[in-house]
């Protein structure tokens, strides 16, 4: 069983959906299905303009800072993905300020505010809504509001490749979300996609930049729905018949269950005497705490089947991290808590005493 934040599980009939023959990308027969897929990706963003990429999420944070930032970028680093937009900016010598923070720790906007408030080149904004590496939800919305106060022209980019799919974002004073094939949206990796706001389209129409990753020419192309280059075609189906369930479902229904299994597995685990690990929890993922975090997994992993991740850099071994991204089911989420509560026994930590399947069935039910 696969609870890793990424990759996700690929529901059986998303599968069935990619598994016809190669279409040509160029042919009225896949412009059909992208204007399809494209109408649910901005239906479900709830922006005004998208664009699809054949490269993994990274590509889609790499196009981001170069076509965004005119002048100087303001990255946020509470993690691995948050210091990879500052990495970006770096490799392409696109100068920038780093905010960073323990990886447990959100930003707060008023360090935000007084950055901005004293560099009047930064021009853009980069960060996580949920961080990966520590599981942490940063305040993204209230960043932006508060962006968007001083001046609305400095872009705010919010990298939601581990947020889209999981809650309802509020994109009021968001210029650029991003999101990937292979965390919430239970696809293969290998596609990425990003929400504009107008004001966004327009300042990237206003100095078109670089080729693969030029998006003034992807917009224009998927407009008319085809792409700059070859399409993911196989990816764009999958897409679109994951969407179509979402919506057929109702994404409130997915935001509320994944809240409600995030909040459960959290409970559970605290009642058990774990530590969960940031200081704001996303829904995505149950990051905990543990010295004994890859004994744990190692348990998990053998005896019962299940492979959750660890951590990365200085926190190797000291974390463990579960998906609830995607469409998990119940048995498969309680059996994470249990499983986890039987390898505290199996290490002396804790006697095994049925309590966080307890707990998680009260709530998540
Ligand atoms: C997975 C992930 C990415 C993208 O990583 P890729 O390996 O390039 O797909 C970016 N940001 C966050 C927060 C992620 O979790």
């Amino acid at each position: 069983m696969l609870l890793t934040p990424g990759p996700t599980a690929v529901p059986e009939f998303v599968r069935t959906a990619m598994s016809g023959e190669t279409l040509h990308h160029r042919t009225p027969e896949f412009e059909n299905i992208f204007k399809n897929t494209r109408e649910l990706l901005l239906e479900m963003l709830d922006m005004p303009e998208v664009v699809m990429l054949a490269s993994s999420g990274t590509g889609a944070m790499e196009a981001c800072v170069t076509n965004l930032t005119h002048k100087k970028a303001l990255t946020i680093n509470s993690g691995k993905f948050g210091e990879r937009f500052g990495k970006i900016a770096q490799a392409h010598n696109i100068p920038f300020v780093e905010l960073k923070y323990e990886w447990n720790t959100p930003t707060s906007v008023e360090d935000v505010v007084k950055v901005i408030s004293g560099d009047s080149d930064i021009d853009a904004v980069f960060i996580q809504i949920c961080e990966s590496a520590g599981g942490l939800r940063h305040p993204v919305e209230a960043l932006a509001e508060a962006v968007k106060k001083i001046n609305k022209d400095i872009m705010v980019v919010a990298d939601g490749i581990t947020a889209v799919g999981v809650e309802k974002i509020d994109t009021a004073n968001i210029d650029a979300l991003i999101t990937g094939s292979q965390k919430a949206l239970m696809l293969p990796p290998g596609l990425a996609m990003i929400g504009f706001s107008t004001v966004a389209v327009k300042k990237i129409e206003a100095k078109s930049y670089g080729y693969y990753f030029n998006l003034a020419t992807e917009i224009k192309k998927q407009r008319e729905n085809t792409t700059a280059w070859t399409a993911a075609t196989t990816l764009i189906i999958g897409l679109g018949a994951i969407l179509e369930k979402l919506k057929e479902d109702g994404f409130d229904k997915l935001y509320e269950k994944t809240s409600l299994r995030a909040k459960a597995t959290r409970e559970a685990l605290l009642a058990i005497g774990l530590e969960v690990y940031p200081a704001t929890p996303a829904d995505a993922m149950t990051t905990i705490y543990s010295e004994k975090s890859n004994e744990i997994r190692k348990i998990l992993k053998e005896e019962f089947d299940l492979n959750i991740a660890g951590g990365q850099d200085h926190l190797k071994g000291k974390i463990f991290r579960i998906n609830h991204m995607g469409l998990v089911a119940d048995y498969e989420a309680v059996w994470a808590v249990n499983t986890i509560e039987k390898a505290l026994d199996k290490l002396g930590i804790r006697d095994f005493d049925g309590t966080a399947n307890k707990i998680f069935m009260e709530i998540n039910s």
